[in-house]
């Protein structure tokens, strides 16, 4: 199973984002060991810069992303 290459960096991944929720270790098993391709966090490093990723932003949260990448 490939790790995502931002893990870390990432606040997710690190567990400090605001709200990590109960099912955290789902989450990354779903995205960070996954696909992480569809992982907000994964978008705005990928078009900002790894040092952009939010502790607001969830994984699923990609609404957020889109928001925050078109500035
Ligand atoms: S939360 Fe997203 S950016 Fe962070 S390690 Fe997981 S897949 Fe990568």
């Amino acid at each position: 199973m490939t790790e995502c290459e931002f893990a870390n960096q990432c606040p997710f991944y690190n567990n400090q984002s605001e709200n990590m929720g109960s099912n955290a270790e789902e989450v990354k098993n779903s995205y960070c060991r996954g696909n992480n391709l569809h992982c907000a966090l994964y978008m705005i490093a990928s078009s900002l810069g790894t040092d952009k990723m939010p502790k607001n932003v969830l994984p699923s949260e990609k609404d957020k992303a889109f928001a925050i990448i078109a500035g």
